[in-house]
């Protein structure tokens, strides 16, 4: 489908105006002669039009209008237009994403943002993983510690978790894993945690990387001070964070200061 030009925003590079932010690099200010062929908002006569092409299209988060919008991912044709008839290519232009509701451009790169609904599943995801990884890592999983993992999964959006159901997944995984109490468990607790919090990290400001860390640190230190296994698993969850290994060990401390 090729879809017209749409004079918004300069998406159109007029010749010798203004110019789209992935136009023409040369275009510069109107000059007397392109006054004369475009005079107002009449008809445009001279300047270069791009014919739009859509690849495909899908959901992410705009950069300009601040939301989960549709998209969709074109590449286009520029030609040179004299007398509004369009004489010689100009080359490609794209390829753009076009905001569906704002229709600016933006380039593709705007799609690796994820969208805040995306956003909010990895970070409950994320919590999950941290919680678990903290409550097998402690060689057994007491009443506190249970505790105050319901109440962080609970704020975390999962609202029907309870202390039965939670030591009941612990007990699968244990039974699955062997996990709980095993000294070999950490190469697969640091390849989950790395896989849940990796992708994550780069969206998150550090106050929230730390957030996510202290959430695991506070259910560590619900049944007294840390374990070695519980220490290298938040080590790894702050590593897979990008925090900086002198934050992580100031942060632990930090969080047995902290009330909970
Ligand atoms: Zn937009």
């Amino acid at each position: 489908m090729v879809l017209p030009d749409r004079g918004r925003k300069g998406r159109e590079s007029r010749i010798f105006g203004r110019n789209t932010p992935l136009g023409d690099p040369g275009a510069r200010a109107p000059g007397t002669f392109a006054r004369l062929l475009h005079r107002g908002h009449g008809p445009r006569l001279i300047g270069t039009r791009t014919a739009w092409t859509t690849i495909c299209d899908g959901e992410f988060f705009c950069p300009g209008c601040g939301g989960d919008r549709n998209y969709q991912r074109r590449t286009g044709r520029r030609r040179f237009v004299f007398l509004g008839v369009p004489l010689l290519s100009r080359g490609d232009a794209g390829p753009v994403v076009e905001c569906a509701a704002c229709q600016d451009h933006f380039g593709v790169d705007a799609l690796d943002h994820p969208t805040t609904v995306r956003l909010s599943a990895m970070l409950r995801d994320a919590v999950h993983t941290v919680v678990l990884a903290v409550l097998t890592s402690g060689g057994s999983t007491s009443r506190r510690a249970l505790d105050a993992a319901v109440t962080t999964l609970r704020g975390a959006g999962f609202d029907d978790c309870t202390e039965e159901r939670l030591a009941a997944l612990i007990e699968a995984l244990a039974a699955d894993t062997g996990r709980i109490g095993d000294p070999d468990c950490v190469p697969g607790l640091a390849i989950e945690l790395h896989e849940a919090l990796g992708p994550l990290a780069p969206h998150l400001a550090p106050a929230g990387r730390e957030a996510l860390l202290l959430q695991g640190a506070r259910i560590a230190l619900a049944d007294g001070p840390y374990t070695p296994a519980e220490r290298d698993v938040l080590a790894t969850a702050g590593c897979a964070l990008t925090i900086d290994p002198d934050d992580v060990a100031r942060l632990l401390v930090a969080a047995t200061r902290t009330p909970r």
